[in-house]
Order: structure tokens, then sequence, then C-alpha cells
């Protein structure tokens, strides 16, 4: 068995969508997961954005625009008339669902529902373009299986207990349909994976199959050396470790999803990155012994956060750092990159829901200063930095730009260094020349 994930850019269009039928149609047994259509999720939280605000009338004009969009789809896949009927009304369903929120009230729980009416969508349209073709197929709801706990972490008894039992229903399909990013948390309601949380569904579902490989199919040909959006002349890595990958998905590779590499890393399944606008590439593949030598890849990841904590008389006392965590830990704030002085000490965040809170808590300790606007690169490759040279290269690379932070030694495979934003797009051509 294996799990293959569609991405939205791999859905983005009716002609997409049939050829992602085309690839996963054969004999060979699978689940395939598939997103949103490209834009969607982006457009249904202006939506949610809209209704909180109580601007439905801003809102009402989206959804009407959006269900138009779904409906050219709906004409272009299907052939057979009695499909196209269908089809449209399952959209009519889905947005007659979401409109009801421009008249009734409209909470969180009811915003992470009208969030999964993408995924829901995508893949009844796919099915229903299975059936018309007479692929044999199972629409498998993901919100039967796919559940997070109290602190929204997946609870992997119960995915592979309630996926397992579901399969069982169907044991002479090879080919089942289900959606990514959506789940169920422990008060039973409708939740999600957070934004390109699809590749954490499909990373989930093949470890507890522990299937033979999980697939992730994007719009380009595996992962590249350098962020393709903002550096020409980029080329795909063949092998990755976990841990390579893991970090570089970790600090802004938004080709997956940073979660993601964790569950197939646990149970030893490789991942193989493929470009559904050309099957035939080989892409990258992520597994166990992918080592190599020297640097593989390069990051970034925006919109991060400083805190430097200044107190001559307390930081040397013991105690002092455990204080600081504490703050952050309270308020649910992961921590990126620390460095410390005698008497500073300064730390990264990328959350800033409560960064008023956090400072306040601070400021008992020492004197607290706040810089925005800050990017993290990372450099990564197998023990780049326990081999000589490589860290005088980054360095050359990045002579012209301000640095404001390095993390050296906190894994063998990265060097992370914070820069201004201004900086990022330069510093990432930089690099990439160097290497
Ligand atoms: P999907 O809809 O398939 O999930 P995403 O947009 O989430 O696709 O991820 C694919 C995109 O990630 C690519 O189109 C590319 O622009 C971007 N990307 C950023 N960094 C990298 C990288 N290092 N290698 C490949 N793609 C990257
Ligand atoms: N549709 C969701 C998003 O846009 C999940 C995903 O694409 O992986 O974030
Ligand atoms: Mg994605």
């Amino acid at each position: 068995m294996k799990v293959l994930k569609f991405g939205g850019t791999s859905l983005e269009t009716a002609e997409r969508m049939k050829s992602v039928a085309n690839i996963i149609n054969n004999e060979e047994k699978k689940i395939v997961v598939l997103s949103a259509m490209s834009g969607t999720t982006n457009i249904l939280i202006e939506i949610t954005d809209k209704l909180h605000k109580k601007e439905n009338k801003e809102a009402a004009e989206m959804i009407k625009n959006l269900e138009l969009d779904y409906l050219t789809v709906v004409d272009e896949l299907y052939t057979d008339l009695e499909y196209k009927q269908k089809g449209k009304e399952l959209i009519n369903y889905h947005f007659d669902y979401i409109s009801s929120f421009t008249r009734d009230l409209f909470s969180i729980h009811e915003e992470r529902a009208v969030l999964a009416q993408g995924e829901l969508i995508s893949t009844a349209l796919f099915h229903n373009y299975l059936l018309e073709h007479k692929i044999n197929s199972v629409l498998l709801p993901a919100l039967n299986f796919m559940r997070i706990n109290t602190n929204t972490e997946p609870d992997n008894y119960y995915i592979e207990e309630n996926l397992k039992r579901e399969l069982k229903k169907y044991s002479d399909c090879n080919l089942f349909i289900t959606q990514g990013y959506i789940c169920r948390n422990m008060y039973g309601e409708i939740d999600n994976l957070k934004r390109g949380g699809s590749d954490y569904s499909a990373s989930l579902i093949g470890a507890a199959l522990e299937v033979e490989e999980i697939q992730i199919w994007t719009d380009i040909s595996g992962f590249h050396n350098n962020d393709p959006r903002y550096v020409k002349n980029t080329y795909p890595i063949p092998y990755l470790s976990f841990d390579e990958a893991a970090e570089l998905a970790y600090f802004g590779a938004k080709i997956l999803h940073p979660s993601s590499v964790f569950p197939a890393k646990l149970k030893d399944i490789q991942v193989h990155l493929k470009n559904t606008l050309n099957p035939s590439e080989p892409g990258t593949i992520i597994k166990s012994g992918a080592e190599g030598k020297g640097i593989k890849g390069v990051a970034v990841k925006d919109g991060i956060t400083v805190i430097k904590i200044k107190s001559g008389r307390m930081l040397l006392a013991y105690g002092f750092m455990r204080k600081v965590f504490e703050v952050f830990e309270s308020y649910k704030t992961p921590i990126d990159m620390i460095t410390t002085s005698e008497i500073a000490v300064s730390v990264t965040i990328d959350n800033k829901t409560y960064l008023n809170q956090i400072v306040t808590e601070l400021n008992k300790y020492g004197n607290v200063e706040v810089n925005d606007d800050m990017v993290i690169l990372c450099v990564v490759g197998h023990n780049i930095i326990e081999q000589k040279g490589y860290i005088n290269k980054v360095f050359e690379a990045l002579k012209n730009f301000s640095i404001r932070m390095i993390s050296f030694g906190g894994s063998r495979h990265n060097i992370s260094i914070l820069i201004n934003s201004i900086d990022k797009k330069n510093a990432l051509i930089s690099l990439n020349d160097l290497f």
C-alpha cells in the first residue's frame, strides 16, 4: 500500500484533476489524500474573517463568486449530464452551508467547519470524476479517523484504530480517496492540522498503516536546494535524510508541512516528492541513510520576532533561563533560536499572538527589547558543522548583510542565521551563488 498526496497546486483546474486521475489509475493499492483546490483555503479564510467582522454583505459576495468558480470547474470536469447535475448539487449543498453563516451567528467552531469545506468539496468532486470513468474507488471521510488531542497533537492511537476499521469495510477495494488537512478535535468538533496540513495528513496516514511509501505530489520536481520563489537556477535535491528534510521544512521550505517528516521518520517510511505536471521526473526521495556530503539546501522562515532580555544581575544566576522559558511555555509559544551573553539573552519566535503578554511578564526579569520583521536563513547539510570550511563559506556569502543572531551546533546538520527581512532575497541569492 502507498499514500499519494496531491496538493492544491495539483488540483488547480479541472484539467489538473484529470491528470491526477491518470496518475493514480493503476492496480497498486493506495490511499489518495487531497487538499482543497489551489486558492480555496485562502478565500475561505478571507470569508471567515469577514463573517467575524460581521461584514456579511461582502462575505456573501465572496461566497457567491467562489461558488460560480466551482460551477465552472464542474462543467469542465464532467462529460455526462448526470454527473454535471450531481456536481452542481454538490456545490450548491456546500455553498448553502457556508452562506448560512451570513444570516446566523458565527463562532470559532463554525470557522473551522467552513475552512474544511475546501477539502470536502475537492474530494467529492474528484471521487465523482472517478465514478464517471468507472474507476472503482471509495471516498473515506477523514473526519471518521483523523483526530487531534488536547495539545492539538495527532492522536496516533485513535487514528490507527479508526482508519484500519474504516478500511476493513472495503477489503476488496484498492483505491481510497480522503481529505487532507481536516480532522476532529477532542471535543469531536471539526478542526484542522494548520496551513499546508495535507502533507501532515498523508504522513500520519502512512505511518498509521506502515505503508511502503508516502508520495507528495506538487507543482515542482522535488525539494529544491533553495527557495525557487526568490532564487533563479535552483535544482531538485535527489536525496535528503529525514533530519535534513525536517530542518528545511521547519525553517520555511513551503513544499513540506514542518511536522510531516516526523511520523515517516518514526516508522522509517520513505517520502517521495513528485511533480504532477511532470510525473516522469525523479523528484526527491527522503529516507534514512541518504546523507551525502556538503551543503544540500537553504530555506528561509519569515515573520520572525526577536525578544532580548537584558539583565546584568540575574543572567548568571541559576534558574533565570527556566523562568524566561516558562513565560513562553505558559503562552504556548515555541522558541526557534536562542543566544546568550553575560548580560542578555535573545530568543526568536514566529507566533506573535501573545507577544504583549509575554513582554509584560518578561519585564519582571530585565529590560525587554522587541525587534520585528526578521527572517531566519537555514543552511542544511549532513554533518556540515563538523566539516571544515562550510561556516566560512556561509559568512563569506553573507558578508554584505547585517547578521543579528547565529545558531551553530544545535544540530549537526543546520546553521541558522537571523537577518532583516529586507535582505532576504539578496541573501538567498548570494548563498545560492556561492554553493
Ligand atoms: P501544494 O499545493 O502542492 O501543497 P505548495 O504551494 O504548498 O504546494 O508547495 C509547493 C511550492 O513550494 C512550490 O511551488 C514552490 O514555490 C514552494 N517552495 C518553497 N521552497 C521550496 C523548495 N525548497 N523546493 C521546492 N519548492 C519550494
Ligand atoms: N488546503 C489547506 C491549505 O491551503 C491544506 C493544504 O493545502 O495542505 O493550507
Ligand atoms: Mg502545501
